[in-house]
C-alpha cells in the first residue's frame, strides 16, 4: 500500500519565537529519522496546496477566519493568543497545513494512496470555531472531515486524536455533527481543561491521569475507541497524531513509548482496513522532545504500512 507524505516548505517557516516549543526543528527531527529508518524512500512526497477560504468556512465562523487572512503580520510576529503567533510566513504555513489534510482525503478517497500522512505545522487540534489557540490556528483535522462530508460526500468520517491534550477545538466544530466520530484520549485534568464532561453521542472522550503508562492507554482505546469505532463503520479515518504523550516529553506526565503508538496506529489500521479500504489521513499535533518525536512519527507510519501489524495482539 502507499503512503502518502504531505508537507510544504511554508511550516517550517512558520516560527513562534526562541524557546517556543513548537519549533520549526519538529519538521527536521521527523524528516531526519525517516531518513535514517529508510522510510523516506517508501513514501510518496508531495507538496502541500493552499487551503481555501470555502474550505476553511465549512469549520471556522467568518469573522475568524477573514481575521486571519488579513492579520498576518507583514514583519514582526502578532500574537492570536499567549502561546500562539503569527510571523510572515505564518498564514502560509497555517493554510498549506489545512490544505495538506484536504489534498490527503483527495488522495485516499479517489484511491491514489492508502493512506497519507501531513507532515505540518502549525498543528491544529486546539483551533476551536472562532479562536486559536495551544499553538494552533486553522483546525486541520476538521478541515479536512468537513472536505470528506461536503466534497466526496461521505457519510461516516471518523477523527481519532491520542494527542496527549483533549481536542477541544474538533469537539467544538464537531459536536452535534453525526456523520462525525470523535474520540480523543488525552491527560486530565490539564490543559485545555475540557472533554471530561461531554456526553455527546458522536463524541468519545477518555480522560486519563498523569502517570498514564501504556497498558493503561491501550486499554483505554480497546475498551472505548474500538467498539465505538467498530458501530460507526467509518468510510474513513482521520487521526489527530500527537506525540506529546511520549515518555520523554516534558509537555506532559503520560509515560508512552513509540510502540504504544505504533500498536493504536496497527489498532486503527484494523479497523480502517474492514470498513474504510484502508483510507487514512493522518496529521502531525503535537511532539516536543524531538528525538522520540522522530522515533514515534517513524513508527506510525511503520504501522500505516502495516509492519506493526502484530502489536495488535499484545
Ligand atoms: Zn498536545
Amino acid at each position: 500500500m502507499s503512503i502518502g507524505f504531505i508537507s510544504h516548505p511554508a511550516c517550517a517557516l512558520h516560527d513562534m519565537g526562541a524557546g517556543h516549543p513548537e519549533s520549526p526543528a519538529r519538521l527536521t527531527a521527523i524528516q531526519d529519522r525517516l531518513v535514517a529508518a529508510g522510510l523516506d524512500l517508501i513514501l510518496r512526497h508531495y507538496d502541500a496546496p493552499r487551503a481555501t477560504r470555502e474550505q476553511l468556512l465549512r469549520v471556522h465562523d467568518v469573522a475568524y477566519v477573514d481575521g486571519v487572512l488579513s492579520g498576518a503580520p507583514e514583519e514582526g510576529r502578532v500574537w492570536l493568543d499567549p502561546d500562539t503567533s503569527m510571523n510572515p510566513h505564518s498564514l502560509e504555513a497555517a493554510l498549506r497545513a489545512a490544505g495538506a489534510v484536504v489534498a490527503g482525503v483527495d488522495r485516499v478517497v479517489t484511491g491514489d494512496d492508502g493512506a497519507v500522512f501531513c507532515c505540518v505545522r502549525p498543528p491544529g487540534h486546539h483551533a476551536t470555531r472562532n479562536r486559536a489557540m495551544g499553538f494552533c490556528i486553522f483546525n486541520n483535522i476538521a478541515v479536512g472531515a468537513a472536505h470528506a462530508l461536503a466534497a466526496h460526500g461521505l457519510e461516516r468520517v471518523a477523527i481519532v486524536d491520542f494527542d496527549v491534550h483533549h481536542g477541544n477545538g474538533t469537539e467544538d466544530i464537531f459536536t452535534g455533527e453525526s456523520r462525525v466520530l470523535f474520540c480523543s484520549t488525552f491527560q486530565h485534568p490539564y490543559y485545555p481543561y475540557s472533554g471530561a464532561d461531554n456526553d455527546d453521542g458522536n463524541i468519545v472522550n477518555v480522560p486519563l491521569p498523569a502517570g498514564t503508562r501504556g497498558d493503561a492507554f491501550r486499554s483505554a482505546v480497546r475498551e472505548h475507541w474500538l467498539p465505538a469505532l467498530e458501530s460507526f463503520a467509518p468510510q474513513l479515518v482521520l487521526m489527530s497524531a500527537g506525540f506529546d504523550g511520549h515518555a520523554e516529553d516534558d509537555m506532559s506526565d503520560f509515560l508512552l513509548t513509540e510502540s504504544d503508538y505504533a500498536w493504536v496506529t496497527a489498532a486503527v489500521k484494523a479497523v480502517a482496513d474492514r470498513h474504510a479500504q484502508g483510507r487514512i489521513v493522518s496529521s502531525l499535533e503535537g511532539g516536543y522532545a524531538l528525538d522520540a518525536l522522530g522515533r514515534s512519527v517513524a513508527a506510525h507510519l511503520d504501522a500505516l504500512l502495516g509492519a506493526g501489524a502484530m502489536t495488535t495482539t499484545q
